[in-house]
């Protein structure tokens, strides 16, 4: 699908599998089903370490090797799940008799760190039963200072190589991922209200479902969302990590009867085009 200018490609279901990949950006949003088509991504970014978001982490790096790709990929994840994942891969090399390796990069919340060249990501607090983050993806832009807007183009261009400094710099959060929490994570983290792209979760829809039970597996409840519409800024919204209670062609119903205008406009629901969930 198209996110404002971004593509995700993957799949999604709640409890069962979640990889979704942006090639733009050259990142893989967790690992949960070893789709070949997402194996080569070089940037990994595990929100925790349940088996339907990592647990097809070793075969995507065995569908690298097929790909001749030898470098190890960077995978960033929460810092308490590093020496786990890092002694199950080297359990699975034995088995498998070729090196199952990646750079791991622990992150705590709030940690900033470089992904290339202009792009940085930053980790945030999210509520789950297992250590878990969610990422904000910042772009570093260079503008114009705003005293020299009303200047022509080739006077800008003069003074600049005249070695005037015209441009100042700012970080425009671009994309967050958001998954496998309490809605909690929005009220701690305002800042993911934000981003140009959201993904998060969004488990359950309706009363099929209750918010206490949604809660009590920290997960996130539609009418969560919904009492919080005011606040989401974000240009678009991907919702994903549907639980299997429903269709995926009956979630966008769902979300037509129950959220806002205003907030439903800017909602993209991660379904295939299909009755049933893929698998
Ligand atoms: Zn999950
Ligand atoms: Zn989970």
């Amino acid at each position: 699908m198209t996110a404002g200018p971004y593509t995700l490609r993957g799949v999604s279901l709640g409890g069962v599998y979640t990889s979704l990949a942006c090639p733009e950006l050259g990142i893989l949003f967790d690992a949960g089903m070893p789709l070949r088509s997402l194996a080569t991504m070089d940037t990994i970014l595990l929100s925790h370490g349940h088996v339907d978001h990592v647990g097809s982490l070793p075969a995507l790096l065995g569908i690298r090797a097929l790909h001749g790709k030898t470098r190890p990929p960077r995978v960033f994840m929460p810092a308490e799940i590093v020496d786990d994942l890092t002694t199950a891969l080297r359990s699975l090399t034995k088995l498998q008799h070729w090196p199952l390796e990646i750079e791991a990069i622990g992150m705590t919340a709030g940690e900033e760190r470089e992904l290339r060249g202009d792009l940085r990501i930053k980790a945030v607090q999210t509520f789950h039963p297992v250590p878990s983050l969610a990422y904000v993806i910042t772009r570093r832009v260079s503008k114009l200072k705003p005293e020299f807007h009303g200047l022509a183009g080739p006077e800008i261009a003069a003074r600049r190589r005249a070695g005037e400094q015209m441009l100042e710099h700012e970080e425009r959060a671009e994309l967050a991922y958001v998954t496998d929490t309490l809605i909690s994570a929005f009220d701690h983290g305002p800042e993911l209200f934000a981003p140009r792209v959201l993904i998060m979760e969004c488990t359950f829809l309706d009363a099929r479902k209750s918010r206490e039970a949604a809660r009590a597996g920290c997960h996130i409840h539609l009418d969560e969302v919904i009492e919080r519409a005011d606040k989401f800024t974000n240009e678009t919204i991907v919702m994903m990590h549907f639980s299997q209670l429903y269709r995926p062609d009956e979630v966008a119903k769902i979300l037509d009867a129950r959220v806002p205008p205003d907030l439903r406009r800017r909602i993209i629901p991660f379904v295939p085009d299909t009755t049933q969930w893929p698998g």
